[in-house]
């Protein structure tokens, strides 16, 4: 097989891409010995395969089955090296304070073998005997340097197979379809199967791309393509320009303003101690990264697409407002004065004479002055041109103005407005309108979330207001739902529908956007894992492809025993012990290539016995700098016992991960929740909530609750196919044979094709 980066985009959708037809494939050739052996070795790391993909494989060469357990191999890691600091860790070395104390005061006056008991470890350190009981390391215990690595992992310990299917070219395009068409904003995994899958198959001819970012990667993808004049027609206003420009730039795929990156790289960068600080540094240089410099062929370009978009000049000079101060940076240096001089690039001319001179109207000026006159009327003929916008507004005019008219004029154009932000309308409206807490969380565009206060408003109306504000938006929300359902064509011989129990809890998502890409899956946010065994054992490997440095990242859990959650413990690289967790020792410094591991035992039997209710799961980055790019995190379980290395130390096994995520490159904070354990339930909630800080105290679990809540408040994906059945008469039946439409947890493993039923 040449290309390898399709069948990394196959497994995230649990299933091996094999270039075959499906007409082709024959069901009776005998499995071959390299088939066997191929099956035998996917067994090991938790896989297994189907009857379709089994007998594809016969018409693979054995290079390429070699090839694919390779591409399984990496996404695991089992090459890398997952040594922690400490050999048997599941047996606490009982290291204290002290220790740490005594080296650092041994080491200050300089003492070694030639004074007192104790040895020198490479890194210099000298330990005295008494304190760390250095037989148990594979590094210094002090520093946390790592002096031994393996390229040893366990297999086959896990509890259940995870069924492969096959991927054919035909499916591919199908996916690349879906993405494209894709009504709600893609996350990082979708984004990156995206662009490999641009990369590899046609653009299919007349698609309309309603997400902007997407557009981005085709226009990329024309680009590098040489290309460019392609892109032209795709873009619809000049936004759409700037956001491929500032991509590029950024590698963000949505508009983040310079001074928001410069503020995120100097608070990134700053340390609790602060002669180690770096963030003016930081700070400096992201200011000279973000500069902008284009040649003659990139302005030209540009000039071009600004020259062939088919807005009204004065519409065009709108849409550039809200960003004025970017845009007269972007016209300098792509020299487009120059350009809108020359010969045939009259529009582009004409539109920089109206921006420069200001004589264009802007929508959300006329908005704000119709509210200053107190013309109310005014305010919602101009609202309702605008039913998007309108959309966004419609909480804080249904708190400062009649919310009884804001939501009946709102409804007469609700059905023009995009079905993402209705579901994030009531997805949003239960937080925004509840007096239980006077706090809420957003998620910036920088991807850290904050924690912030309500509108004072909500204090002044009474409980009864407010439930009926949150009952009208769910109610437009319904009614609209319901309209589209009824729109669709119904077979009425094919009337059986299956809906699984398990999607009444996964939250319909709309494009809640993500850092963190996983390999192994496609699973929603909020998708709840059930616990297996009696131990769930967290994991994060960091490092690889870097050489030997100071990198230290840190795996941390905070158990809490209360509903208020005032009683808490931590585990982490300060205190490696606390109820029913284990932690594998802090590493501060990759070896060479390898990467390095730490990981966290957590004993269900012991937290349920001290009534503990949530575990909660982070990673951060201790240096200066966010999480690096390429650091993996999850977790495994299983029911059979997960061994620990006595000599080593090793205590990862891909067949036990259950759910594992990668840190993707355009990752801009410190430290990400990315699980929470409900004991009692026995279930792992997956999440991914960034925050900025150097250590685990820096996250709250007030925040992770307001998330948690707002995950709940969420309307699920089994709630929004029910209402499809009810609307369309369809039967619903317990088995998925007997159904015409079947709806299973694995196809709600699929977003996209999520999404564009219910959402498009
Ligand atoms: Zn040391």
């Amino acid at each position: 097989m040449t290309n390898t980066s399709l069948l990394n985009v196959a497994l995230r959708y649990k299933a091996i891409y094999l270039p075959v037809e499906r007409k082709n494939i024959s069901k009776n050739i005998e499995l071959t010995e390299p088939v066997i052996a191929f099956c035998s070795e996917l067994n090991k790391v938790g896989y297994a395969v189907n009857e379709e993909l089994l007998h594809a494989l016969t018409h693979i060469s054995p290079e390429d089955l070699k090839e694919i357990t390779g591409v399984i191999n990496e996404v695991y890691g089992v090459e890398l090296n997952w040594t922690p600091l400490v050999k048997h860790w599941d047996i606490p070395t009982g290291e204290s304070r002290l220790d740490h104390i005594l080296t650092f005061f041994a080491n200050v006056i300089g003492l070694n073998e030639t004074h007192c008991p104790g040895v020198t470890l490479p890194c210099g350190h000298f330990i005295p005997e008494g304190t760390f009981p250095i037989e148990r390391y594979n590094g210094c215990p002090f520093c946390g340097t790592p002096f031994e690595t393996n390229n040893f992992v366990y297999t086959g310990q896990g509890s259940t197979l995870r069924d492969l299917r096959l991927f054919t070219d035909e499916d591919m395009e199908e996916t690349l379809k879906a993405l494209l068409e894709s009504p709600v904003p893609l996350d990082a995994t979708q984004m990156d199967n995206l662009n490999i899958l641009i990369n590899n198959y046609t653009l299919p001819e007349d698609i309309d791309i309603p997400m902007k970012e997407n557009l981005v990667a085709v226009v990329k993808m024309f680009v590098g393509e040489n290309k460019a004049e392609k892109a032209a027609p795709l873009f619809k206003s000049p936004v759409d320009i700037m956001r491929y420009l500032w991509f590029c730039k950024t590698g963000l795929y949505q508009i983040v303003e310079p001074k928001i990156l410069i503020r995120n790289a100097y608070n990134a960068n700053a340390h609790m101690w602060r002669p180690a600080s770096n963030s003016r540094n930081a700070a400096e240089e992201k200011k000279k990264e973000l500069k902008l410099k284009y040649t003659r062929a990139e302005c030209h370009m540009v000039a071009v697409w600004m020259n062939s978009l088919h807005l009204e000049p004065e519409e065009c000079c709108e849409q550039m407002n809200s960003k004025r101060e970017m845009w007269v940076r972007f016209i300098r240096a792509l020299r487009l004065g120059e350009y809108s001089r020359k010969k045939g690039f009259e529009y582009l001319k004409n539109v920089l004479n109206i921006f420069y001179n200001k004589e264009y109207y802007t929508w959300a000026g006329a908005v704000n002055s119709a509210k200053k006159e107190g013309n109310i009327d005014l305010m919602y003929s101009t609202l309702k041109r605008r039913p998007g916008s309108f959309a966004r507004q419609l909480f804080s005019i249904m708190l400062n103005f009649d919310a009884w008219r804001a939501i009946s004029e709102f409804s007469e154009v609700a059905h023009l407005v995009a079905p993402r932000l209705l579901v994030s309308l009531i997805n949003n409206a239960d937080a925004y309108f509840s007096k239980e807490n006077m706090h809420r969380i957003v998620r910036p565009i920088t991807g850290c979330s904050k924690v912030i206060d309500k509108n004072p408003l909500i204090a002044h109306k009474t409980y009864e207001e407010l439930k009926s504000m949150i009952i009208d938006v769910n109610q437009i929300f319904e009614l609209m739902a319901r309209r589209k359902f009824e729109k669709q064509k119904v077979d009425p011989t094919k009337n059986k529908i299956y809906i699984d129990d398990a999607l009444m809890n996964i939250p319909l998502s709309v494009g809640d956007r993500s850092a963190t890409v996983q390999d192994a899956s496609c699973a929603p946010m909020g998708m709840r894992f059930k616990v297996e065994g009696d131990t769930v054992r967290l994991f994060m490997q960091w490092g690889k492809g870097l050489s030997a440095r100071h990198l230290d990242m840190d795996l941390s859990c905070k158990v809490f025993f209360d509903d208020k959650n005032t009683v808490a413990e931590t585990c982490s690289y300060f205190n490696l012990t606390c109820t029913g967790c284990k932690h594998s020792g802090d590493i501060q410094y990759i070896p060479d290539e390898v990467g390095t591991a730490e990981y966290i035992e957590i004993d269900l039997n012991e937290l349920q016995k001290r009534n503990a209710k949530y575990v909660m799961f982070t990673c951060n980055a201790y240096s200066c700098g966010t999480i690096c790019p390429n650091l993996v995190v999850g977790w495994m379980n299983s029911e059979n016992p997960m061994k620990v290395s006595e000599k080593t130390g090793v205590a990862y096994d891909p067949s036990c991960v259950q759910h594992m995520v990668r840190i993707s490159e355009s990752n801009l904070s410190k430290g990400i929740v990315f699980g929470l354990l409900d004991v009692t339930a026995r279930e792992i909630i997956w999440l991914e909530m960034p925050f900025m800080g150097q250590t685990i105290d820096s996250s709250s679990i007030d925040s992770v609750k307001l998330l948690l809540d707002r995950l709940s408040a969420k309307t699920t994906i089994g709630k929004m196919l029910k209402i499809k059945a009810e609307v369309q008469s369809l039967i619903i039946v317990d088995e998925p044979e007997l159904a015409d439409e079947k709806y299973t947890y694995e196809w709600a493993l699929q977003p996209e094709l999520v999404s564009k039923l219910l959402l498009s």
